[in-house]
């Protein structure tokens, strides 16, 4: 068969082109140009935010983000365990210790009600990571962090466009992230950006974006940086995205809403993600489905199935407290995390790119029917003959 179905394919199909062009045409295309700035605004504006500083991509905004709270050695910072893994490597690079939460099986976020016991006196910061298009409940989070005086760090890399209570994702944490990689609602192909209401963390993170360059004398340097720049190449691709985000958002939520119109079916076999809560309206990121357990397979051999039948999928996030990298390292020891451990075992999620048609999702949608009733009914046999007769 030759059809395939890609689980993301992104679209430039708005001024991009146009953009680039003045860059190549004007020369200007290094971080210096004209269109970093403009992002920067545009993007900072539209989450209500006084500063944004544009980075390479979004895991070292989360880089930037911890340097510039000044996180270090033996600190501890809570994080949830369902997530990627560029949450947890800045801080174990530094000696941090990632302390980990478990999350809701219906919303995929961390479980607010878990974060108080995990806090100790070494606790200095919360990251609150928004998961697969719906948010974190910042209201609690926010407010246990003022009772503790802990930093938040919001992860919302998968979160551009999506509203909790009324207020813009992006705008919850001392400092906040967003990544553009082709995924996401807004994509530069790579690229992140810093935001932040505070001046002085602002100034601290354009400096260490900028090899901590100084305007005095501009190769001596007092504090060590990183070169994390966006260039402008990239800022001109975001710009012409973040004029369209909310044709996006709108876009995503119709792929979603088709989605849970014609898998609403298939309920016996798989949990549909959450549409509503009385705080958000899911944007959709991606469309994450998680198998019941009861049929014996796993979301491998469904991705496999449907690998076969021409429609990629992703696994969802393997969780922090069991990547080899951080066992080895001994850390998370003791941890307890059922439910990540079980929507990773059994959740994947199906392509929902907005070059998606209507007829790819119907088709999507036949397939997936098919091959979960290929799967249950190969399982039963197997089941009911374990002698393979
Ligand atoms: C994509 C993503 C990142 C990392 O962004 P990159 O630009 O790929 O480095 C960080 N956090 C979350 C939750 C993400 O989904």
């Amino acid at each position: 068969m030759n059809k395939f179905i890609p689980v993301n394919e992104p679209v430039l199909n708005g001024n991009e082109k146009k953009y680039l062009i003045e860059c190549i045409e004007s020369g200007w295309i290094s971080s210096e140009g004209g269109f970093v700035i403009k992002f920067e605004q545009l993007l900072a504006e539209y989450t209500g935010r006084k500063y944004g500083i544009a980075v390479a991509n979004g895991s070292v905004a989360l880089d930037l983000a911890i340097e510039a709270l000044g996180l270090t050695a033996g600190d501890e910072v809570i994080l949830p365990t369902f997530t990627i893994i560029s949450c947890a490597a800045p801080l174990v690079r530094r000696g941090i210790i990632p302390v980990c939460i478990d999350c809701d099986l219906s919303t995929f976020q961390m479980n607010i009600a878990d974060i108080e016991k995990h806090i100790t006196p070494r606790t200095k910061a919360i990251m609150a990571v928004h998961i697969y298009g719906l948010p974190v409940d910042m209201d609690p989070l926010v407010s246990l962090a003022k009772q503790y005086d802990l930093k938040v760090i919001e992860d919302a890399a998968e979160a551009h466009g999506l509203s909790y209570k009324g207020k813009q994702c992006g705008s919850f944490g001392d400092v906040s992230i967003f990544s553009f990689y082709p995924n996401k609602h807004i994509t530069t192909g790579e690229g992140g950006m810093v935001l932040t209401d505070n001046l002085e963390l602002a100034a601290t993170c354009r400096s260490l974006r900028n090899l901590c360059f100084e305007s005095t004398e501009r190769f001596v340097h007092h504090k060590l940086g990183f070169n994390y720049r966006m260039s402008n190449l990239q800022a001109a691709v975001g710009v012409a995205q973040a004029e369209r985000l909310k044709e996006t958002v709108t876009q995503k939520r119709e792929i979603g809403r088709k989605y849970q119109e014609k898998l609403h079916g298939l309920k016996k076999y798989i949990t549909l993600p959450t549409q509503k809560l009385d705080y958000a309206e899911n944007i959709y990121w991606v469309f994450p489905i998680v198998l019941k357990d009861s049929f014996g397979f796993s979301a491998k051999e469904l991705a496999a199935e449907l690998r076969t039948r021409g429609v990629d999928t992703r696994p969802f996030f393997y969780p922090m407290h069991l990547q080899p990298v951080f066992v080895n390292m001994n850390l998370f020891r003791g941890a307890c995390c059922p439910n990540a451990e079980f929507i990773s075992t059994y959740g994947l999620y199906i392509p929902s790119g907005l070059g998606l048609s209507e007829s790819d999702q119907e088709y999507v949608s036949e397939q997936l029917h098919e091959a979960l009733i290929s799967l249950t009914t190969h399982e039963t046999s197997a089941m009911e003959f374990p002698n393979g007769l």
